[in-house]
C-alpha cells in the first residue's frame, strides 16, 4: 500500500487545483518558508478524517478553505482528495485502488466518499484504522509533535498505542453502542412511566 496521488483545491494556499504524485519509498516536498509545505501535510490529515482545528493550524474548521489573496478572492469550498494503492489488500476493501475525498462547505456543509460513493466520517475512519493511517496520525509528525509525544500524560500515550494497535476502532464501536443502549434505557424508562401511568 502507498500513497499515489493527493489533489488539493480551495485547501488553504491551493486555490487552484494541485495534484502531489507520490512514488513508492520517501518523498521530500521542498520550498521557501510560507509557500505551503506543511499545508500539503494538513491537506493529508485532513482527507484522512482530521476533526481538530488546531492540529491543522487553525482556529476552527472553516479556517482550511482558501481565504483568498490580493489578487484571488476567496472561494466557497475546500476539497481534498486521496488515492491509495491497495494492490496489496492492505485495506479492507476490494479495490486495488482507493479513493477517498473530502469537501467542505463555506456554509458548513461537509462530505465523505470513498470511491465516489458518499460516506460517513465513520467508514472513513474504519478503512484505514487498521492501516497505519488514522485519526491520531501516528504516522504524520508535525513541527512539534515529537516534543508532544515526548511530554504525553500515561493517557495520551496510550491512545497512540492503542492507535497503532488498532484498538481504537473498537473503543469507538464501544463508545457508540454505549451512548445507544442510554438512549435506549431512557426510551424504557419513559415507557414504564407511561405504562404506570395506564394502570
Ligand atoms: P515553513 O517552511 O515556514 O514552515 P511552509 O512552506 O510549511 O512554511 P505553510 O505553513 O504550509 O508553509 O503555508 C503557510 C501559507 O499558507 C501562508 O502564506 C498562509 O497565508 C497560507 N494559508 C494558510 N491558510 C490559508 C487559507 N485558508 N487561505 C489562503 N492561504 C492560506
Amino acid at each position: 500500500m502507498h500513497l499515489k496521488t493527493l489533489t488539493v483545491k480551495g485547501f488553504k494556499s491551493f486555490a487552484r487545483p494541485t495534484t502531489f504524485q507520490f512514488e513508492p519509498g520517501v518523498t521530500c516536498v521542498v520550498g521557501p518558508n510560507g509557500s505551503g509545505k506543511s499545508n500539503v501535510v494538513d491537506a493529508l490529515a485532513w482527507v484522512m478524517g482530521e476533526q481538530g482545528a488546531k492540529t491543522l493550524r487553525g482556529g476552527k474548521m472553516e479556517d482550511v478553505i482558501f481565504a483568498g489573496t490580493a489578487t484571488t478572492g476567496p472561494l466557497g469550498r475546500a476539497h481534498v482528495e486521496l488515492v491509495i494503492d491497495n494492490s496489496d489488500g492492505a485495506l479492507p476493501i476490494e479495490y486495488a485502488e482507493v479513493q477517498i475525498s473530502r469537501t467542505l462547505f463555506r456554509n458548513g456543509g461537509s462530505e465523505y466518499a470513498i470511491n465516489g460513493e458518499s460516506c460517513r466520517l465513520l467508514d472513513v475512519q474504519e478503512l484505514l484504522s487498521d492501516s497505519g493511517l488514522g485519526r491520531e496520525m501516528h504516522v504524520i509528525v508535525g513541527q512539534g509533535q515529537l516534543d508532544n509525544v515526548l511530554q504525553a500524560t500515561p493517557a495520551d500515550r496510550r491512545g497512540y498505542i492503542e492507535e497503532a494497535a488498532g484498538i481504537l476502532k473498537h473503543r469507538r464501536r464501544k463508545e457508540k453502542t454505549l451512548r445507544k443502549l442510554d438512549a435506549m434505557q431512557a426510551n424504557v424508562t419513559r415507557l414504564q412511566d407511561l405504562t404506570g401511568e395506564i394502570r
